[in-house]
């Protein structure tokens, strides 16, 4: 699966400890929702191992390999959005207020769990 044109393991990587466990299921989505938007997607955080998550204060969402934050603003942000949930993405994440540099769209395909986790959802930092 990494074998593909558009990202690397390197970025979808724990930043702390280089651990990968990115599902592959949700790589193609990307893949395709990439094929899409026809432009750069800088990948900010793919997966993320529990103690990362604990440092940064963070939800385990990144601990499941299904989740990423994509850097990303305005009209940009805007197309990326559609192509996402047309392409299935489920947990939307916006971040797109304060310095240019730190606005994101984190997108994720969970699956719901009764009584816990909602899908399909939107939140905002
Ligand atoms: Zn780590």
């Amino acid at each position: 699966m990494f074998e593909n044109a558009y990202f690397t393991k390197a970025e979808l990587s724990c930043r702390c400890c280089g651990k990968l466990h990115f599902s592959d299921g949700t790589l193609r989505r990307l893949i395709r929702v990439r094929g899409r938007f026809a432009k750069p997607m800088v990948i900010t955080s793919g997966y993320r191992c529990r103690d990362h998550c604990a440092r940064i204060g963070s939800t385990m969402t990144h601990t499941t390999g299904q989740a990423v934050d994509v850097s990303v603003t305005g009209g940009r942000a805007y197309e990326l959005l559609g192509i996402a949930i047309e392409e299935g993405f489920t947990g939307i994440g916006i971040k797109q207020k304060g310095s240019h540099k730190g606005r994101f769209l984190h997108l994720d395909d969970l699956e719901p769990i009764p009584g816990e986790r909602t899908r399909p959802t939107v939140w905002s930092y």
